[in-house]
């Protein structure tokens, strides 16, 4: 089986260019160990990538990514658990001191929830998953005379607020959060506009960050 063309283009392309210029950051990176301040849960969508979203830098951002960006209720049941793992590492080793929740538009994930979709394989992990956020939707109530993407918005950005919620029911994280050592923060992408809004935690709202430019007339 042929690795990906377009993965050996692109490694190339890596290699010639960006690595060059940051060939000492990784030496540096790989000597003394990584140590990001900031953590990202996003979703596993590929047009969501935080290190683009966000110009990051190798070493800069410690990045968990599912589908629809969900964090799960803590559960010290013993099992397996992807998310808790990766906060735990996040917070208690690497001690990051702000963890972003980042949604976005046009979710498949919350898509499939609203929708009800028929379960994609016999397992329906999608389905046993996306019911996590059953108390976002419950929040946002009955689509009533709302459009259809009107609706899927104001879920997409309750199920951010929704997995910040949940990131309160892990009992140390709570502690260090009340402490101000960690910091929480939600924000939300807007994939056909490329714009990006952080949630006001007092109003609730998402609310705009202004584009560089945005509005000034071309220089040239
Ligand atoms: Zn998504």
């Amino acid at each position: 089986m042929a690795f990906p063309q377009r993965l050996i283009d692109g490694y190339s392309a890596f290699s010639a260019g960006r690595l060059q210029k940051e060939q000492d950051r990784y030496r540096d990176l790989a000597d003394r160990g990584q140590s990001p301040e900031i953590m990202v849960i996003g979703c596993s969508d590929s047009r969501v990538s935080p290190e683009v979203i966000f110009d990051a830098k190798p070493g800069e951002l410690f990045v968990l990514r599912n589908v629809a960006n969900i964090v799960p209720p803590y559960a010290p049941d013993g099992q397996a658990h992807g998310v808790s793992a990766a906060l735990e590492f996040g917070v208690a080793a690497l001690k990051v001191k702000h963890i972003v929740v980042l949604g976005h538009a046009q979710c498949g994930g919350v898509r499939a929830f609203a929708e009800d979709a028929e379960p994609l394989s016999p397992g329906d992990f999608i389905g046993h998953w996306m019911r996590l956020m059953a108390p976002a939707a419950d929040k946002v109530g009955p689509r009533g005379p709302r459009s259809a993407a009107e609706y899927l918005s104001r879920l997409e950005q309750a199920n951010v607020v929704n997995s910040l919620d949940n990131l309160m029911t892990f009992p140390r994280l709570r502690k260090q959060i009340e402490r101000g050592q960690v910091i929480l923060h939600g924000a939300f992408f807007g994939v056909a506009t490329g714009d990006l809004s952080v949630l006001d935690q007092e109003s609730g709202e998402f609310k705009p960050i202004e584009r560089a430019g945005a509005g000034a007339p071309p220089r040239f």
